[in-house]
């Protein structure tokens, strides 16, 4: 598999008015042709600043980023305009163009990129029933929802037949329901036009739902790189803890109580395993939290159980959660 980008060392230092803030710190990675990778991490801590050096709107300090073969800091201002033709964005603001209409606005790049009536708007219409707004074509971006605006610059990023789609924070300022439509679209968009995306997002949700593999970015550092489900079910570093670990509300309700933490997937999730331990070890346990999803189109899910007081009784039930493959971690 080609990489579409690689990063070796990157760091970047902001200097503004003798102040230098750095804002990422010697980052390497690889992202892979095809995949839907996701870049994760806290308010501030880098994430936009990463993508920004993936089409060099940002030039980097030290280290190098490649975009297929090409290293971005030697291209000629002619390359680079070609390499960010193939690099499309979205954004959480929409940025579509007020004034003109939908079909308009899909229309912008190809007009841009001089291509002229009637190829462009058929493009247009082709992108438009991609994303579903084929009736739309008229209408002005303010009579449209947040999801359907969305949607627009999804099928403009898309009309320039780009070989990556960068998703800056897309569907941070859509409600639950339209984000998972949003996501689901992308998924599609991967996977019929084999379009290679990078997913930037505060939402380990948005991570789940659709990315291949995930890179954790905490204070300009990079925490995590790995398969989503792998860091799913087993987050090694503190900030990888942070966003896969449930808040967790809970107080065991006695003082020795015990709190673990069970990680499933689909095929383990169809066990009662839970009547199980009961049948076979006669132990009981107190569910405090559950909840399952769908990750790449496995179910996922976690629990979070109470365990009695009694040390060898705590012992037998996390042996028999680990003897029948899943994951277990302590809470408290
Ligand atoms: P994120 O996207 O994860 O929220 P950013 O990449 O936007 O993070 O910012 C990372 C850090 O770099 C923040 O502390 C931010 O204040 C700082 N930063 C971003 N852009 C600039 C800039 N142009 N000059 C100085 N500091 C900046």
């Amino acid at each position: 598999m080609a990489n579409v980008f690689e990063l070796e060392h990157v760091t970047k230092v902001y200097r503004n008015d003798g102040n230098e803030f750095t804002a990422l710190e010697d980052v390497s990675l690889q992202i892979e042709e095809g995949e839907i990778f996701g870049i994760i991490g806290m308010s501030g801590a880098g994430k936009s600043t990463l993508v920004r050096t993936l089409n060099r709107l940002e030039d980097v300090t030290e280290g190098t980023v490649r975009f297929y073969d090409d290293d971005l800091a030697s291209l000629t201002k002619w390359e680079l305009r070609q390499v960010r033709h193939s690099i499309s964005m979205i954004f959480q603001s929409f940025n579509l163009l007020q004034q003109r209409t939908v079909i308009q606005n899909v229309e912008q790049p190809l007009r841009i990129a001089g291509v002229r009536n009637p190829e462009r708007r058929q493009k247009a219409l082709e992108m438009l029933e991609i994303v579903g707004l084929t009736e739309k074509q008229n209408v002005y971006p303010a009579r449209l929802s947040g999801g359907q605006r969305q949607r627009v610059a999804i099928a403009r990023a898309l009309a320039s037949d780009p070989k990556v789609l960068l998703c800056d924070e897309a569907t941070s300022a859509l409600d639950p329901k339209i984000t998972g439509e949003i996501l689901d679209l992308l998924k599609k968009i991967n996977e019929e036009r084999k379009l290679t995306i990078v997913i930037i997002t505060h939402e380990m949700s948005v991570v789940e739902k659709i990315c291949d593999r995930v890179a954790i970015i905490d204070n300009g550092n990079l925490a995590e790189l790995g398969d989503v489900k792998e860091v799913f079910r087993n987050p090694k570093s503190q900030a990888a803890k942070k966003l896969v670990f449930p808040s967790n509300p809970f107080d065991p309700s006695k003082p020795d109580g015990k709190l673990i933490r069970l990680v499933f997937d689909g095929l383990e999730a169809s066990e009662p395993f839970i009547a199980n331990l009961v049948e076979q070890t006669g132990k009981k346990v107190n569910i405090l939290s559950a909840n399952t999803r769908s990750v790449g189109g496995i179910g996922y899910g976690q629990m979070v159980l109470e365990l009695p007081e009694d040390r060898e009784d705590q012992r037998i039930i996390i042996n028999f959660f680990r003897n029948g493959g899943l994951t277990v971690s302590e809470v408290n």
